[in-house]
């Protein structure tokens, strides 16, 4: 399976996503997860990356291309993965076909998780993520066991998830992500699945996406 999910921010791509991976035995690959443990890490990448996060715009393309094309050439992402919340722009799904091309392979399919902006906003403010394992909950709809999460790591909340820089994101999606679904649907390879509901029944949906295709 070679499947990217789509969506606004705080759609539930990273969520869908990381169950997806371990069902389909295939990694899931976050851009927004990679660029997070290098800002963790103190690296060159996270300086770089760090600025454009917190106001809630695009890292670079180049910047980008580069931690994928780089990801994607590893053992494990060369038998399939969950592209998640990557390519974001329409130079960043050229670069995509071509690292595929050079594979000779093909994605499988596009979702498109799409919620209403309302429920966007309450998703992103409500967001904890672990600061050891990466794990995501939400303190009203998935709310952690207790204070801290199954890991034992504490919880912290991302710093872009704040209201004034969520809305900045959504109007970077606008902008900058929304011209992708034209862009994948010429190509044949958009689902657009609806992401309202329990987390559950948004998976379930998907993976009647994923039955449909030819794998
Ligand atoms: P994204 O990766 O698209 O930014 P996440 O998967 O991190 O989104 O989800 C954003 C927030 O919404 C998290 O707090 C998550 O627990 C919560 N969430 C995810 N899916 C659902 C859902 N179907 N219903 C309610 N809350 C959800
Ligand atoms: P969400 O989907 O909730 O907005 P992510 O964790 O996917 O969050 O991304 C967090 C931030 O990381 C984005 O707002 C953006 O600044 C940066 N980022 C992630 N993926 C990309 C990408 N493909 N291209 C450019 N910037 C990215």
């Amino acid at each position: 399976m070679r499947a990217v999910l789509m969506g606004p921010p705080s759609a539930g791509k990273g969520t869908q996503a990381a169950r997806l991976g371990t069902e389909f035995g295939v990694p899931h690959i976050s851009t927004g997860d990679m660029f997070r443990a290098a800002i963790a890490a103190g690296t060159d990448l996270g300086q770089q990356a760090r600025g454009f996060i917190e106001a809630g715009k695009l890292v670079p393309d180049d910047v980008t291309m580069g931690i994928v094309r780089e990801r994607l050439a590893e053992a494990d992402a060369r038998l399939g993965f969950v592209l998640d919340g990557f390519p974001r722009t329409v130079p960043q799904a050229e670069g995509l076909g071509e690292i595929l091309a050079s594979q000779d392979v093909k994605l499988d399919v596009v979702v498109l998780i799409e919620v209403p902006e309302e429920e966007l906003i309450r998703r992103a403010t409500g967001r904890r993520i672990c600061q050891q394992c990466g794990r995501v909950y939400h303190i009203e709809w998935n709310p952690p066991p207790g204070h801290a999460c199954e890991c034992g790591g504490a919880l912290v909340q991302r710093k872009d998830d704040s209201p004034e820089t969520v809305k900045e994101r959504l109007a970077t999606y606008r902008t900058q992500t929304e011209p992708l679904r034209d862009y994948y649907s010429a190509e044949g390879s958009l689902a657009v699945v609806d992401g309202t509901g329990d987390p559950d029944e948004v998976h379930r949906r998907i993976v009647r996406v994923f039955e449909g295709c030819s794998l």
